[in-house]
């Protein structure tokens, strides 16, 4: 059997994320990839289904066994991304996906190479700092600090495989699934998704500064 492929995903928070994915993969059949974090759950996070919580200790313990494919730390808290259950279901075939940030990610990208990379852009910072007070699930400090590491997270898109924007849901759904399905065609519209192009660049420049 032929391996499964691995995605790798990463947005700033309040891009849209979790709703994109979930529309493209409603049919197709993936393993979503359940991090370790020591962050405290927010209100509905529900632990071995949105994360697993674990104490430092306990992270530490994981990162010591070896247990991690690639960790780092986000917003003064550790994430990190399970190695056994990612491993078993790509040789199982099964395509999967995970949502981490860049360090991460960069991580994933060197030990595995034939992963994919795709970012995932607000329309602009100021519609993210928007889209996070609507949210309304942080304080005003923490919203800042967000926007500031969002920034910093937009100049990596850079050097990613594939970047997105998500100003139109439907458009951006559809974009994200031609990627998916079409990525390996040369000639497919998915290639103009790609950072080497001149407008992906502007257009991250873009968002940057808006
Ligand atoms: P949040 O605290 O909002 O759930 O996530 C904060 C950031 O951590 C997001 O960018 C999310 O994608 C990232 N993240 C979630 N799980 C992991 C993981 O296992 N590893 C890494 N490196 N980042 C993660």
């Amino acid at each position: 059997m032929s391996k499964g492929r691995l995605f790798i995903v990463s947005a700033p928070s309040g891009c849209g994320k979790g709703t994109i994915l979930a529309e493209v993969f409603k049919d197709r059949k993936v393993y979503y990839s359940v991090s370790c974090t020591t962050r405290k759950p927010r209100e509905g996070e529900v632990d071995g289904v949105n994360y697993f919580f674990l104490s430092e200790d306990q992270f530490s313990q994981m990162i010591a066994e070896d247990g991690f494919l690639e960790y780092a730390t986000f917003a003064e808290n550790s994430y990190g991304t399970p190695r056994k259950a990612v491993m078993e279901k790509l040789e199982q075939g099964i395509d999967t996906v995970l949502e981490i940030e860049t360090k991460g990610a960069f991580q994933v990208k060197e030990k595995i190479p034939e992963a994919v990379m795709i970012f995932i852009l607000p329309p602009s910072v100021r519609e993210l700092d928007r889209r996070l007070r609507k949210r309304g699930t942080e304080d005003d400090e923490t919203i800042a600090k967000r926007v500031s590491q969002a920034k910093g997270e937009i100049r990596k898109a850079l050097d990613y495989d594939y970047v997105i924007m998500n100003d139109d849901l439907d458009p951006a759904i559809a974009d994200f699934k031609e990627i998916i399905d079409n990525c390996t065609d040369p000639d497919a519209r998915a290639q103009g998704f790609k950072t080497k192009n001149e407008q992906v660049k502007k257009m991250i420049e873009e968002v940057l500064e808006k």
